[in-house]
C-alpha cells in the first residue's frame, strides 16, 4: 500500500552528501528544466494537479501563475516551520534528502522568474538547520545555485532562516515578518504574499513536501503524477503516524488511502487489549474523529463534511486509556500560549475556552457551560484573524458532533458529584 516516492532516498544516501544526491539521479531533473521554457514547466505542474502539502491544499500551479505575471522582484520561500504537533514529515525529509527540497525551490523559482529564497526552519530543528546550510553550501560549490546556474542565464541564491520558536510562524504572513527580522505577527489579508510578501514584494511560499514534488512531476510527467493518488487529490502523502499504534513512524501513500489502512496495515493497530477510542487529523488544530469513522480516505475533499482538512498529514491515535476532555484541554492550553495575541476574540477567547474545558475535566461542568462553550467557539471560529484561532478549535467543534454523548455524560457525573458532595 505505500508508494515511495518522496521518501525514495531516506536512509539511503548520506544527506551531508552532494555526491549520494548525484549518484541517485538527484540534479538531473533540474538540468532539464533550465532547457525548458518557464511556460512549459509550469503547464507540467497544471497538469499534475497538484495542491500545497502545508494544510491549505491551495493548486500549487494557480498560485506559481499568479506570481508569474507579477512584474516585480520576487522571493521564494520554503515553510519548514513545522510546529504542529504531531507533525515531523518537513524533518524528515530535509534530514533524509536536503537537495531534493533544494531542487524543487530552484526549478520554481526558474519558473516564476525569482532570484533570492528562503528556507525557514523551525528553530529547535538543530539538525535539519544544519544539514540544510551543509547543503545549500555543496549546491553553491557545485554551481546549482548562485550566479549562471550551470551555464545558464538564470541565477538564484538560498538563505537559511532558524525559526523564531512560536507557533504562529508557520502562518505565512507571521513567517514573512519574521524572516524581515520583525515580531512574528499575521498581517491583514488581502493582499495576499503572493501580491506583497516579503519587503513587500511577490512572494511564493511552499511547504518541504510542496517543493519536494516538484522534481518528480517533472521526472514522471504532470499527466502521469496526476494519475496517482484518489479522484480528488494526485500524488502521494507523508503521514506523520504517532500516537498508540504499535509501529509509529513516517508513511508514504497515494492519496485515497483509508485511515484505517494507515493505522492497522502500517502502523500495527493499537496493543493487544486496547480499543481505538479517537484520532486526532492534522495536529493540535485538527478534528477529532470517533473509531467508526476511520474507514474514510486521506483526502482533503472528503474531510470537508466536517470544515476541515488533513492538515500537513498528521495522524495521532488515542486509545481507551486516553479521556477526551483532557486531550482538548491540552490543545487548549498549547493554543493559548501561542496566540501572538494581536486580536482579542484569540487571546482572551482560548483562556475562557481553557477555564470552560477545565470544568469537563473536574467533573464541574453544567449545562450552560456547555452553551458558553458553543457560543465562544463559535466567536474564535468567526473572527479572528489568521489560521491559528480559526483553525484551533476544531478538536472542540468536532467533538462537539462526534461525543456529544461524553459532553453530555460529563455534565450529568457534574451534577452528581456535586450531589454527592452537598
Ligand atoms: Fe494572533 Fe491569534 Fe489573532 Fe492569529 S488569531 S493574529 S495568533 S491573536
Amino acid at each position: 500500500m505505500e508508494q515511495i516516492l518522496l521518501s525514495k532516498r531516506f536512509n539511503k544516501i548520506d544527506p551531508y552528501s552532494i555526491k549520494d544526491y548525484l549518484k541517485s539521479n538527484g540534479y538531473q531533473i533540474l538540468r532539464e528544466a533550465l532547457k525548458m521554457k518557464p511556460k512549459e514547466i509550469l503547464d507540467e505542474i497544471k497538469l499534475s494537479k497538484i495542491v500545497g502539502r502545508g494544510g491549505a491544499g491551495f493548486p500549487t500551479a494557480i498560485k506559481m501563475a499568479g506570481i508569474k505575471n507579477e512584474t516585480d522582484k520576487k522571493y521564494i520561500v520554503c515553510n519548514a516551520d513545522e510546529g504542529e504537533p504531531g507533525n515531523f514529515k518537513d524533518r524528515h525529509l530535509m534530514e533524509k534528502d536536503p537537495h531534493s527540497i533544494i531542487e524543487g525551490m530552484i526549478i520554481s523559482a526558474y519558473t516564476i522568474g525569482a532570484y533570492h529564497g528562503y528556507i525557514y526552519i523551525r528553530g529547535e530543528y538543530d539538525t535539519a538547520i544544519d544539514i540544510m546550510k551543509n547543503a545549500i553550501e555543496e549546491a553553491r560549490n557545485n554551481n546549482f545555485l548562485g550566479k549562471n546556474i550551470l551555464q545558464s542565464e538564470f541565477s538564484f541564491n538560498i538563505e537559511v532562516r532558524r525559526g523564531a520558536g512560536a507557533y504562529i510562524c508557520g502562518e505565512e504572513f507571521a513567517l514573512i515578518e519574521s524572516i524581515e527580522g520583525k515580531p512574528g505577527r499575521t498581517r491583514v489579508k488581502p493582499p495576499y504574499p503572493s501580491q506583497a510578501g516579503i519587503f513587500n514584494y511577490p512572494t511564493l511560499i511552499n511547504n518541504v513536501e510542496t517543493f519536494c514534488n516538484l522534481p518528480i512531476i517533472l521526472d514522471m510527467g504532470g499527466k502521469a503524477y496526476a494519475e496517482l493518488g484518489s479522484d480528488y487529490i494526485s500524488g502521494t502523502k507523508l503521514i506523520s503516524l504517532s500516537g498508540n499504534v504499535k509501529k509509529p513512524g513516517l508513511y508514504e501513500v497515494p492519496y485515497g488511502t483509508t485511515i484505517k489502512q494507515v493505522i492497522e496495515e502500517l502502523g500495527g493497530g493499537v496493543d493487544q487489549g486496547r480499543n481505538l477510542k479517537m484520532i486526532q487529523l492534522g495536529g493540535a488544530c485538527g478534528p477529532i474523529i470517533p473509531r467508526n469513522l476511520i474507514d474514510m480516505d486521506i483526502d482533503n475533499e472528503r474531510f470537508e463534511i466536517f470544515d476541515s482538512k488533513m492538515g500537513a498529514g498528521a495522524i495521532i491515535v488515542m486509545d481507551d486509556r486516553f479521556d477526551l476532555f483532557d486531550i482538548i484541554h491540552r490543545n487548549m492550553k498549547f493554543f493559548e500560549h501561542e496566540s501572538c495575541g494581536k486580536c482579542m476574540p484569540c487571546r482572551e477567547g482560548h483562556r475562557q475556552v481553557v477555564t470552560l474545558i477545565e470544568k469537563f475535566v473536574h467533573y464541574n461542568a453544567t449545562e450552560d457551560d456547555l452553551h458558553s462553550l458553543k457560543s465562544l467557539v463559535d466567536v474564535i471560529h468567526e473572527t479572528t484573524l489568521c489560521g491559528l484561532g480559526q483553525t484551533s478549535i476544531a478538536s472542540i467543534l468536532s467533538t462537539m458532533t462526534f461525543f456529544n454523548e461524553d459532553y453530555q455524560r460529563r455534565i450529568e457525573d457534574s451534577k452528581r458529584k456535586s450531589e454527592t458532595l452537598w
